[in-house]
Order: C-alpha cells, then structure tokens, then sequence
C-alpha cells in the first residue's frame, strides 16, 4: 500500500479514487481482495471520522462488490462536502462514464447486488445535475434500461427506487433520451407511481412528478399521457392534493401535477383533452381558493398559465380587420402589404382562420409553437446589422438629374434672395402658406360650426342641474339660442398658451380633410392643454393585477351568464355608431381628428371591451387610441380593455399610464391631459388573430391594455388617448400663431411643399435670421449659413414627435439672445409634420397607402408617397447646389424604451458590432456623428447618450436616416427617439414624460446645435478632431447596439411563452441534436421559483 499522505487537496483525492475504481472494475484478476477490503473500509473510516486529513488508497486492483461500494461510498462523502467543485472535478475527469461502466457491468450480475445498484443511482443522481453531457452518456453507455429496468421491478422497494427515479428524472431532461424512454414505457410507469392519491412515501412521489414532467415535454409523450387517458387522473389528482393539503406541506408535489398538465397542453390534444375534463373550472375553482394564500403563488401562476393557453380562442368581434374607413389609392402598389390586402379575394374571412384551432392531427412535426416574439426580433436583429462594405460606406447618389430637380428651387429663394424688397417682409404682412392660400380663404359658413354648437349645446343641456355649473351658466337656459358663443364659457387660456387659439384652431379644422369627413371637434384640441403643475411619476404596479385581471377574464368562461355582452358603439355600423342610450352604458365617440376607437362592448356593469380601427388601407398597427366616454357615474370604478393590441410588450407594464382629459376641468380652468388610470397592465389575450393579420403565423393572438379607472364629476365629457394628442389642426394653428412671434430680425417662411393624398398640405418652413443689412458682406453670410433640416411625425401614433418639434419652433421663433444666435448661426428648413393624413385619420403607423413611411426613402414613390418623395428631393437639391445640410434630424416617438435618444450611421460602430472584417481604413471615421447626441446628453435631462445607437440596419435602409446618410452623404443623420412613457435617469426619472419636458427637449435639440456650431467653427483652425473628441469623451468606446427594447422581465411573467412550446421539431434519430440538454431544467420545481417564464 502505498500512502498518500496527509496534506493533499480533496481534489485530487477524488482524482485518485476514480482512478483506484476504474482499475477495479476494470480487471479481472482478483487479488489480495481481502486487504482492499479492510483499506477500503479503513479509509473509509478515517475519512468520515477525520474529514480533511484522510488518507487515501491506491493501486489495489480488485473486482470486489464490497471494495467498489467502500470507494463509492467514499465518492459519496468527498462529493458531499464542498459539493459543487468537487463534483465539477469529477465529471471534468470522466466520472460519470466510469459510474455507467460500473453499473452496466454490475447489471449483468444476475441478481445484480441492491446496494451497488442504489449507491450507483445515489452518486449519478448527485454529479448527474453537473454534467452537460450526461444524458448523452447515459443512453450511449446503456445506462437508460438498466435503470428502467430496475424501476420496474422495484416499484414497492421504496429505498432503491428513490435513487433511480433521481437519476431516470436527469435523463429525461434530454429530449432524445425523453422519447427513448417514452417509447420503453416510462410515460405509463410514472403514472403508475403517481396515482392514486396518497400521502406514503412524498418524495418518492415528487421525484417521479419531476421526471413525468420532464418527459412531457416531449410531444410524442405528451400525446402519449392523453391516449392514455391521463389528463382527467392529473387533474382529479391535483384536486386530490389540493383538498387534502390542507397545511401546504406538499406544493412541490401540487405543482409537479400543474407542469405535467402545463407541458401536456402544449399540444392540441392536450388543450383539448384539459377542456373536455372540466379543466378549467377545476384549475379556476382552486386557484381562486388558493388566492388568499402568497405562497401559493406558484400555484396559482401555472394554473393561470393553463388556463389562458386552454382558453378557447375567440374571434374578434368584427366583421373584418381592415380599417372601419375606405380609402381608394389611385393605384395600388405592385407589391407589399397593401397589394396582398387588395388581392385578398371578396369574401375571405381575414378576422379568424377557421383551420388554426380545429386540426385534430397531432403530427411530429405539428406546428403549434408560437416563439417568444421578442426573443425572434432579438435574433433577427442581430442578423440585421449591415455587413455590407460597399453598402456602408456612403456613397452620394445623385438621384433624379437636376434639370428635374430645379424646380425645387423656390423652396430655397433665401439662398438666393437679395432682399430689396425687404421692407415688404418687415411690415409684417402674413405670408402664410404663400404659394397656396387654400387653408385661410375657406369661406366661413360650413357644417363645421353648426357641428360644433350643437355639440355645445349637447353638453351644456347634459349640464344642467349639475351644481357646480348651474351658478355660472343659469342664465343661459337651453332656450337662449342666439349666443351660440355664450354657450360654452371657453377657459381663458391665450396667456398660457401663446400658441393656442380656439378659434383658429376652428378655422384650420375647416380645411383638414379626413377619409369620414368629420364635423365635430374634440374638446381637448379645441381647449387646448397646459402642462400640469404637479408632477406624475411612474405608476407603480401592484402585485398580482395582471393575474387577477385575467382571472376576471377566465371568468367569461366560467360565468358566460354575467357577460352583458352589449355593443355601445360600432363604426362598421354606417348609419348609427351610437347604440341607443337607456342610461345604463357609457357612450362612446371618437369620429373627430386623430380620433381612433371602432367598437365599445359592455361586457359587464362596469367593464368594456374596446376594439381599435386599424391604419386605412391596412389590417393592422393597433396601437394609437383617442376617443370620448359621457354618460359615466361618479365614483365607480370602470374597467377599460382595449383587446386588439398587437405588440408583445408595451411600457404600459412598466409604470405609463393613459392619458385622460375631462372637460369639467377644462371650464374649471385646468384644460389639460393627465396621466390616468390604476390596474394597468399589458397581457397576450385569448382573441385569435388570423395569419393574413400576422404576417402569415398561424396561432398568433392580440394582447390586452386594460386599466380601471373612475370619475371625478357627474355628467362630464371625458377623452382618453395613447399619447398627448396633437393632431393636424393644431399643427396649422400652431403654424398660423408662430407669425405672430415673428419680430423685424426673424426671417421666416411657410411654403407648401405638396398636397398629399388626402387633399392635405405639407408645410414646409424655413427660419433663420433677416440678414444685418442689405450690404454684400451681409446678404453673402445670410445666403452660407450651413442648413440644418428637420423633421418629424412620419408616424401618427408618435405624437410626442410633434410635441417636440412644437418645442423647436418655439424655441427657435424666440426672443432669447440663443435663439438670435442660432437663427444667425444656421438656415433651418423643417417639415413638421410628414404624414399629415396619417395623423388626421387617426392611424398609427401609416399613411393612407397603407404604407410606413419611413420605410419608403429609397424609392418614394411621388403618387403614394408625396410627401417622403418631396422632403427627398428638397434633399437632393440641396445636395445637387453643394449645399447638403450639417445636420439631418428626423424626430420620432418610442413605445418600448424610456428617456430621449438618437439613432445615427457610423460605419465603424456597424463594423465593430459585426463580426466582418474590415480594412483599417474602414475604421477611419470622423466622430462628427457624436458630437450632437453627446452634447445633448449634457444639457438635456431626458436624453440618455447610453440608450443611443449608431448601427446600420438592414432593415432601416430605407428609412430616412440611413437614407440621407448614404444618399446625400449627411454625415450627422439622426433618427431622434423620445419615450412615450418617462425617465430611468437624470432630473426626470421615475417620473411620466408630459408635453413640458417634450417641448423643453426640442428646445434644447437648438441649444445643442449652437454649441455645435461653436465646434464645427473650430475646425477651420489647425485641431480638428481634438476638442469634438474632448466633448464626445476620450474614450469613445461604441455604445452598446440595444434592441427594441431594453426592458427587464417581470416577476409577473408579461407572456405566458409555454404556449410556445420552447422545443423545435423533435430530433428523429438518436444522435440528433443534443441542444437541450439543460440539467438545470431540474431547478424548475424548487420554492423560490420567481420566473415563469420556463
Ligand atoms: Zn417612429
């Protein structure tokens, strides 16, 4: 014998040991197997007795049962103390395939010895956990029927099948070894061990619990369990459990059922084997027992799970998903979205496919997965970085030849304007919308103002005997017609909002043209909105709201005879949205501009069911809302779902609230938007969305925003929106009031720049400063200022993107010594508003083509895309006449992130987070591209330089950045980004974002650009790069490339992703794919599970 003495690490001692038992069970010669035995025993001793200083045997080559036992139970102590890194040794040195040596040898042995066999299983089951490849060894040593076969014929030895349940339940986490073992009957065996209820022998119980469940992952298995007839023995188990658990001792073993049941209505089958068996009230009548109980929890999640993805899918109730509005293009695209809508052939139902629940074929390959939608944008947007050189590297294009581009030379008459007219500017005679004065001269006794009086006079009857009004009106009966202004006391808020003015505003909606033709006017563009003066922090979200809203949903089911299930209001009905009023219901409006609600359903007393209008000549881009509710009763809490979102996340989860309106503040005085709304949150729904509105997936469901919230004063007319509204009109009013803030030294012109397809006018505006004098010196600096073109609202439902353009106009029409330096400094050309008749129809994403716009840079086509086609040209001009602007900056709104950021190109920042390899002169670039969303990172509190990004994408290649990029060759091209919901850093975190910090942005985006100005002035002089690099950080290290969305997951699982089965196809052969092999599928079971997102 020799010794190893003393002071060895336990490492390699373990070492040792396996070395020692591989040569045991390895030779055949058997000598001098009493000493082992006595050694073997002795170390044994010494080990257990004196831990760390044990000595340890070697080189004693014996086939012995008992000598192999002693080692392994001396495996078994080392592996036990200081487990985790031991065990790592072990399996890192090919101790799990000696231990399957060992048991498969021994099996042979006929009767094979009990003792080896549970010590085998106990020490597998302990290192089978830390090892990757495990399940792999064990099916390619043989390993899976020895311990098979030993379940099977131990199945009342209670001692040595715990240990190999342990071991069969780390084999089934592979999902090759899952169907081996399914086809061996395994599935059957642990129902056998399962059933009946009873409390003898628990953690028996659970393990085999763990193992079913890991097998039933499997489709084939869980087809299996429901040929078999055991989804109805699972659920009247749980129910078994349920009652007779009275103390909670046993969860693990309620929750062991609850995954079986979860991972067995995975498939069709499943689901519908769980409905037939009553699953649902079972799982609801127990949950809702089970409620009151928080650690519970687990409990109640998985069966929520369950219960929403059985939950049969509902059609949308809707006649169709396109747009309630009819829109004729001129001509359709050739191809696209919006040709596949028109080829759709009459007839076909687009609000449900029919085929997608009803398949009773279980194939293999069956594709009922629906992927995490946010993992998929993930991988795709990785694959999306550009890679392709040429295509990075900006290359001018000249686009359409000058000749044709010349006439876009009006646009431009200060560069070329000598200013001998001057004092014509100076007397201070409007020029709005010069070339095209059909917005003021439209004559003034249309339907509109009829509209609005007896609008007016709607809600002040509606107001009568109301105590808080009828002092301040009772003079004014219904009766006194004739003062149709007296009607309505309009709060007084021309100091406030210098820019607002009711009756412009009027005068402007007159010449908006919408697909329906509206008449009425809301109330809040009408009034206007002041900031308020309080502030509105995130709402914080209560534990367990989203669960007990879904509850409530499940509950339709449940309870289907307390659904009211009454339409209130339905554009698709023509001559009646308004469902006649008995009192007992909300009404409902939203045709006015920007408005967007189609549908009103009361489902109960105090609960509604809003369906959205999709973009016109589109079946999608659910997302902007902006509608009116009378008819409400104070103090009671109302329920709002909107049931036909479509994201699969939204910051709505995260601490944004609605916005809400109420016209009794208004004539109080406090005319504003506030953040409103409790019980907020944001879940996949149980309504079918068909795959003609999916983008081809089948399976897929729309997404509820529900929030509850109640009202302060009887008979008030409230509206509630997305965002801040900010609709066409009030650009034009707004457009119109900004004249008035014109002084001798501001030069400032409107133009239209074209109709769109609509009949609608694109402003275009061009501000800067009257040159000193007409002297040359003066009129040739006037002329070289450097542009800077800007632009915003391409989408509709973006409207904090106007909000911020409104704070740029301001800024930049001011008084402030800044704002003169900066209209000194710069030539400003703007188009405030891309998509005016997106906005006025109330659409989300697109104009009336159907079409995103900002996917249409490349190629806009000047028919349906006039507006991008003629900003594109403004471009080429410019770029034509050497003129191309230093700064590009097109403002946007963002749904999923927080805080203000900018999207611009670098080619070196693409380079870097690609894997392509590039020339080091591809990795020369001038930094010029950080300098702006640097310095604003500085002086603006809302913008986040961390949430910046300067990657190109495939798939932004057509938007107006990336564009103007690579076309024009603006090297500071800006998509600018501004949360929809609030703040996670600087002055403002925690709090909502309001149209104050909107507007304070867009202020500050000019404060940037003048210290720009100061640096790009600098460069004349010898040191470049060196004082931007200053300002832009030493170590200019790539921001980090951020996905749409950078939210944490929730504790409250947001989706419920087991619907998607996370498995692809299963592997057909043996040797397939070994991707799931995750032994840490063993830790779903534990207590403290907190994400349910497995
Ligand atoms: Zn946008």
């Amino acid at each position: 014998i020799s010794k190893f003495a003393g002071y060895a690490s336990l490492n390699s001692r373990v070492l040792m040991l396996l070395g020692q038992l591989e040569k045991i069970n390895g030779e055949a010669m058997v000598r001098d197997a009493e000493t082992a035995r006595q050694v073997t025993a002795k170390i044994l001793h010494l080990i257990q007795t004196q831990g760390e200083s044990a000595h340890t045997p070697t080189c004693h080559n014996t086939r012995d049962v008992q000598t192999i036992l002693n080692i392994l139970y001396i495996l078994s102590e080392l592996l036990t103390v200081g487990r985790g890194r031991r065990v790592g040794v072990f399996v890192s040195k090919g101790g799990t395939g000696i231990l399957f040596q060992i048991l498969l040898s021994n099996s042979k042995e006929l009767p094979p010895s009990e003792e080896l066999m549970l010590q085998l299983h106990s020490l597998l089951a302990k290192v089978g956990s830390k090892d990757r490849k495990f399940g792999v060894k064990a099916r390619l040593s043989g390993a899976l029927n020895v311990t098979v076969n030993l379940v099977k014929q131990n199945l009342q030895n209670a001692k040595l099948l715990l240990p190999c349940l342990q071991v069969l339940r780390v084999y089934s986490t592979n999902s090759v070894n899952a169907i081996s073992l399914g086809k061996n009957g395994v599935v059957e065996l642990m129902f056998k061990i399962i059933a009946p209820y009873s409390k003898k022998n628990t953690s028996l119980l659970k393990v085999a619990l763990d193992a079913l469940g890991a097998l039933l992952k499997s489709k084939t298995n869980a087809r299996r369990a429901v040929d078999g007839g055991h989804v109805p023995v699972l659920l009247a188990l749980y129910l078994d459990w349920h009652r007779n658990d009275t103390r909670h001792r046993h969860m693990l073993i309620r929750k062991g059922l609850l995954v079986s049941l979860r991972n067995i209505t995975n498939i069709k089958l499943g689901r519908k084997a769980f409905l037939e068996a009553d699953g649902m009230r079972i799982l609801y009548n127990s949950s809702t027992e089970c409620l009151p109980v928080r650690t519970l929890d687990p409990l109640v999640n998985t069966s929520s799970l369950i219960m929403r993805k059985c939950f049969p899918k509902n059609r949308l109730p809707l006649p169709t998903i396109k747009s309630a509005f009819q829109y004729q293009l001129p001509h359709v695209p050739a191809a696209g979205p919006v040709a596949q809508l028109y080829s759709q052939p009459p007839g076909v139902d687009d609000v449900v496919d029919e085929s997608d629940d009803n398949d009773e074929t279980e194939a293999d390959t069956e594709n009922d997965t629906e992927n995490e939608e946010d993992e998929k944008d993930h991988h795709t947007s990785n694959d999306d970085i550009e890679t392709d050189l040429n295509k990075l590297h900006p290359k001018k294009n000249p686009g359409r030849p000058f000749e044709e581009l010349r006439v876009y030379e009006r646009f431009f008459s200060e560069l070329s304007e000598d200013f001998q007219v001057i004092l014509f500017l100076k007397n201070g005679s409007s020029v709005y919308f010069i070339s095209n004065n059909s917005v003021l001269s439209l004559n003034k006794d249309s339907l509109l103002k009829l509209k609005m009086y007896i609008l007016f006079k709607k809600f002040f009857i509606s107001l009568e005997g109301s105590s808080n009004w009828g002092s301040d009106c009772g003079s004014e009966g219904p009766e006194d017609e004739a003062g149709e202004g007296a009607v309505l006391e309009v709060p007084d808020t021309a100091l406030l909002l210098p820019l607002h003015d009711p009756d412009v505003y009027v005068e402007m909606v007159k010449g908006t043209h919408s697909v329906p033709q509206y008449a009425e006017v809301a109330y809040p563009d009408y009034f206007g909105h002041i900031t308020p003066t309080f502030r509105e922090p995130h709402q914080e979200r209560v534990y367990g709201v989203q669960r007990s809203k879904i509850f409530q949903d499940i509950e339709r089911l449940i309870h289907p005879n307390d659904i009211l299930d009454k339409v209130v209001y339905d554009l698709d009905i023509p001559s009646c949205p308004v469902i006649e009023d008995d009192g007992e219901s909300l009404k409902f409006n939203s045709q006015f501009e920007s408005g967007n609600l189609r549908k009103a359903i009361q489902v109960r007393k105090y609960e509604y069911d809003l369906v959205l209008n999709s973009d016109i000549n589109s079946n999608h881009y659910h997302q902007w809302f902006y509608f009116e509710v009378s008819g409400m009763r104070v103090g009671t809490t109302y329920r709002f779902n909107i049931i036909n979102c479509e994201k699969s996340n939204s910051q709505f989860n995260y601490g944004m609230q609605v916005l809400m309106y109420s016209v009794q503040e208004a004539i109080s005085g406090r005319p504003r938007w506030v953040r409103t709304g409790t019980d907020i949150c944001y879940y996949k729904n149980h309504f079918a969305r068909s795959s003609i509105a999916a983008g081809g997936q089948k399976g897929k469901s729309y997404y509820t925003l529900t929030f509850s919230t109640s009202f302060r004063h009887k008979d008030d007319v409230c509206y509630f929106a997305y965002h801040y509204p900010y609709t066409y009109s009030t650009l034009k009013m707004h457009l119109s009031k900004l004249e008035a803030l014109r002084t001798p030294q501001i030069y400032l012109r409107q133009d239209v720049l074209c109709e769109t397809l609509g009949g609608n006018s694109c402003p275009l505006l061009t501000i800067t400063a009257m040159p000193e004098s007409n002297s040359n010196d003066h009129i040739c600096q006037f002329r070289n200022r450097p542009l800077i073109f800007l632009s915003a609202r391409v989408h509709p439902g973006e409207t904090n993107a106007s909000w911020v353009m409104k704070g740029t106009l301001e800024f930049l029409m001011g008084t402030s010594p800044l704002a003169s330096s900066l209209r000194e400094a710069y030539i400003f050309k703007i188009v405030p508003m891309l998509n005016p008749d997106g906005v006025v129809n109330g659409n989300h994403r697109c104009s009336l083509s159907g079409e995103d716009l900002n996917r249409q840079w490349q190629n806009p086509n000047p028919e349906l895309h006039p507006t991008i086609y003629h900003t594109k040209s403004l471009l080429q001009y410019l770029a034509h006449i050497q003129r191309a602007p230093l700064v590009f900056c097109d403002y946007h709104g963002h749904s999923r992130k927080k805080n203000v950021f900018m999207y611009g190109c670098s080619v070196k920042e693409t380079v870097w987070q690609s894997n392509i390899s590039a020339t080091s002169s591809d990795l020369q670039e001038d930094l010029g591209y950080r300098a702006l969303p640097k310095i604003l990172s500085q002086i603006a509190p809302a913008f986040s330089m961390a949430s910046c990004s300067f990657v190109v994408e495939r798939s932004k290649e057509s938007t107006a950045r990336v564009v103007v990029w690579r076309e024009i060759g603006v090297q500071r091209s800006y998509t600018m980004e501004s949360t929809l919901c609030g703040c996670d850093q600087g002055k403002y975190k925690g709090l909502q974002i309001g149209t104050r910090e909107l507007e304070e942005m867009g202020a500050q985006f000019c404060v940037a650009l003048l210290r720009l100005k100061r640096l790009t002035g600098l460069r004349n002089h010898q040191h470049l790069l060196d004082l931007e690099s200053d300002i832009i950080g030493s170590h200019s290290c790539p921001t980090t490339y951020v996905m749409d969305e950078d939210e944490p997951s929730f504790l409250e699982a947001i989706d419920y992703s087991a619907e998607s089965n996370d498995e692809d196809a299963e592997p057909e052969n043996e040797h397939g794919s070994e991707a799931h092999e995750n032994p840490d599928h063993l830790d779903h079971l534990s207590d403290s599970e907190t994400n349910h997102r497995d």
